[in-house]
């Protein structure tokens, strides 16, 4: 159907709706023929018939069948440019449309937004100074062929953007001077960012797992070598082993929670969880440790339940980490005390505070940031992996809970969990 030309498939279509008609005529004529009517005759009154039949129809058919539906704009040039704004109005990224002489003839809301109001008609070279872009733009313009570069854009902020430009083809029978060029500017700033982020955190990863290695792998050759007959040296060397394997190991598990919590990241939990009992649950669980740094865990709770939407198992991952972190950076022989908050018409809130040595403000912000420690040293020593706020950020997101972080060197330290 498709190949046949237009004529042909309008006349196909009229034939079939006019069939009837077209029936009743051949009926009329065998009936003469049979009645001994002239042959001819017949034969010319029935083509007769078929034009009338087929003629009348042409107009009436048409608009009816519409098999080719040709939209006014293209016919009409002054509408395209219109036609191709209209659609381009309603997208977020900044685009503009060029005439075959490279003015621009139309830019949309975003791309005032990206590079500021500009008058219409003004060569592109006015907006844009980039010559990789304006280089682009002519080749488009020449070849009618479609190009993309990339575009860095210093101020007023750091942005990277595809640019690409590209010819709008309406119909094969377009006039050179009627041609459109639509040139789009992609944003992947974002992209580039996380892509940085994501090979900084396997260049971390990979050097926090390097260290604990290297140091079995050198207790490992010292057994074998220099230390091969000294029981005493081996019984150290492997209790400082099965640390650094330990060490590991916790690396690896914070590293896979991390990844499970970012593939569920956009699921909101929605278990009914009562922070009463899992606060006393977590408390509990962490007591051997608090004994061991000399620290005291007091809950002050209050009456009742404290009722949140939450996934059970994270939000106790949340408060060990919090707990763990304020015994380990809490000061010996103080006390850590965990606040739970349920007002009537208020949100409910958990802080958890230490008096430990606190935290230097300029450290604050970049606390849950991957593998970020105030102090490498300290944290090692703690048996930390500089992923347990990093984690506990993400079950809060995933929670849309906030953390708030106050801290006063000398003083102390609190952590809230806004829910
Ligand atoms: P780590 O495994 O090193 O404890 P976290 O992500 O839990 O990693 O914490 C990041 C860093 O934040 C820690 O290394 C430590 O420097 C600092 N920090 C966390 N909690 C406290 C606290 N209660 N008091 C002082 N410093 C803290």
């Amino acid at each position: 159907m498709e190949d046949k030309a237009p004529w042909t498939r309008s006349l196909i279509a009229r034939i079939r709706q006019e069939r009837p008609v077209l029936l009743v005529a051949l009926l009329i004529a065998l009936i003469a023929l049979a009645a001994g009517a002239n042959k001819w005759v017949v034969l010319g009154l029935l083509l007769l018939m078929i034009i009338t039949a087929l003629w009348h129809t042409v107009p009436a058919a048409l608009p009816k069948v519409q098999l080719e539906p040709v939209p006014e704009t293209i016919e009409a040039p002054g509408n395209r440019l219109a036609e191709v704004a209209a659609t381009l109005a309603a997208l977020d990224i900044p685009v503009m449309v060029l005439s075959g002489d490279a003015s621009v003839l139309y830019q949309n809301r975003a791309a005032e937004k990206a590079f500021g109001e500009a008058a219409i008609g003004a060569h592109i070279s006015a907006r844009l100074r980039s010559p990789g872009i304006l280089d682009m733009v002519s080749e488009t313009i020449a070849t009618n062929a479609p190009n993309q570069i990339e575009h860095f854009e210093r101020l007023p902020s750091e942005r990277v953007y595809i640019v690409r430009s590209a010819p709008v083809e309406f119909d094969e029978q377009q006039p050179a001077d009627e041609r459109f060029f639509v040139l789009s500017f992609r944003d992947i700033s974002e992209v580039r960012r996380i892509d940085r982020m994501r090979s900084d955190f396997v260049a971390n990863a990979s050097h926090e797992l390097r260290t604990p290695l290297a140091s079995l792998r050198g207790f490992i050759e010292t057994i074998q070598g220099p230390a091969k007959n000294d029981g005493k040296a081996q019984e150290r060397f492997l209790g400082i082993m099965l640390d650094q394997a330990t060490r590991m190991s916790r690396l690896v598990d914070d590293l896979l929670s991390l990844s499970r919590l970012e593939l569920k990241s956009h699921i909101a939990p929605d278990q009914k969880v009562d922070l009463v009992p899992l606060l006393g649950h977590v408390r509990d669980s962490l007591a051997p440790l608090a004994n061991d740094v000399g620290v005291e865990i007091v809950l002050h709770l209050p009456l009742g339940k404290a009722e949140v939407l939450g996934d059970r198992d994270e939000l106790v991952q949340v408060f060990e980490n919090l707990m763990e972190n304020a015994c380990k950076y809490g000061q010996e022989g103080k006390t850590v005390d965990v606040f739970l908050k349920n007002a009537p018409g208020e949100p409910v809130e958990v802080t958890v505070v230490d008096k430990g040595p606190g935290i230097p403000a300029e450290h604050v912000p970049r606390l849950t940031e991957r593998f970020y420690r105030v102090s490498i040293e300290d944290s090692r020593s703690k048996k930390g992996t500089g992923l347990g706020l990093a984690i506990v950020k993400h079950i809060l997101t995933r929670h849309r809970a906030r953390l708030i972080v106050k801290s006063e060197v000398g003083k102390g330290t609190s952590f809230t969990v806004r829910f």
